[in-house]
């Protein structure tokens, strides 16, 4: 359903600041905290109202109806967090909660503690913007910013165990790593190719993809289930939208679950058209794609020196192990 429009307005923007933001993460000395949907900065507005908070979405676009569903109903659950974290954490009397994009038009929002106390409580903090810091308060909020922010990150992030994020499917292609043995195995029932992979995982390889986005790490293709879709049918349509490929049997091998919470079910999938015997798959161009690679399974089931992101691990170590679920 998604547009290659809307797939590419996703994707960060180098001249952007605030995708500058999002990549350079925990490097920027503003840095507060990251959740899945947001990158949280101290931002403008935290020197003179201590506690107060930019909230940058992780992707480039301008209003908050072009992310899915899902999405637009989680991160707005982030932010409801993030109020209240502040607001409690600051003791604040109440709290100012803003979008502008009148700058920069990459979707962002200012959370500003209001205090008891304020010399002008009845202005918006913008238009109190040449009044001196000092000359906000009558008596001003004292606690070490440093300390401030840190609490307001276990509050928030212990909020959000109780948030459902949205849900994904995603598929691994295997093959065996030996060329000779490569058309017998995908000849096999992916039932059967699923056990023969649990009996010798050293002996395979799988077909991943790097992110144009985000943190660009290395994944499995698939993404997140839209709303009415079954996991099945959103790994079909992702699959097609990533790729340009029809799949028509795929296997669930594992679920992944986070804080006590289902996020995603992976599949054992095999295109039936012989692609797989490719070293170079063909396959469309996609926005979100940066590369895509045969990868030795044992890459990740080891993943010396982190190279791999630990949700993509896992789902190996849970594939090779034959476990149904795991936890992350
Ligand atoms: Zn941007």
């Amino acid at each position: 359903m998604d547009s290659s429009h809307s797939h590419r307005s996703k994707t960060l923007v180098s001249n952007c600041p605030l995708c500058q933001v999002v990549v350079t993460g925990a490097q920027n000395p503003e840095f507060i905290c990251e959740l899945q949907n947001v990158v949280v900065t101290r931002g403008p507005f935290a020197q003179r109202w201590p506690g107060a908070v930019q909230v940058t979405c992780k992707r480039h676009l301008r209003d908050p109806g072009q992310l899915k569903y899902p999405h637009f109903i989680h991160s707005q659950a982030e932010l409801y967090a993030l109020e209240n974290a502040i607001r409690t954490t600051t003791r604040a009397h109440h709290m100012n909660v803003v979008k502008f994009g009148n700058v920069v038009e990459h979707l962002h929002w200012h959370l500003i503690p209001r205090f008891e106390g304020e010399t002008h409580p009845q202005k918006n903090p913008w238009e109190l913007a040449d009044l001196p810091a000092e000359a906000l308060f009558h008596t001003s909020p004292k606690q070490p910013l440093d300390l401030l922010y840190a609490e307001i990150t276990d509050s928030v992030k212990s909020l959000l165990k109780q948030a459902q994020p949205p849900y994904f499917a995603t598929a691994f292609f295997i093959r065996p790593r030996a060329k000779q043995d490569q058309p017998d195995f995908l000849n096999k029932t992916l039932v059967e190719q699923h056990r023969a992979i649990c009996a010798a995982p050293t002996e395979f390889e799988c077909f991943l993809m790097q992110r144009n986005y985000l943190d660009f790490a290395w994944d499995t293709f698939g993404g997140e289930i839209d709303a009415g879709e079954t996991p099945r049918v959103a790994l079909h349509r992702e699959l097609k939208e990533e790729l340009g490929w029809s799949v028509d049997q795929e296997l669930e091998v594992t679920r992944q679950w986070v804080n006590g919470m289902i996020r995603g079910f992976v599949y054992l999938v095999e295109p039936k058209d012989g692609r797989l015997l490719q070293d170079v798959p063909d396959r469309i161009p996609c926005d979100e794609v940066k590369q895509a690679a045969w990868i030795p399974l044992q890459d990740l089931l080891a993943n010396t020196g982190n190279t791999y992101a630990l949700p993509l691990c896992g789902r190996a170590r849970a594939l090779v192990a034959g476990l149904t679920d795991f936890s992350l």
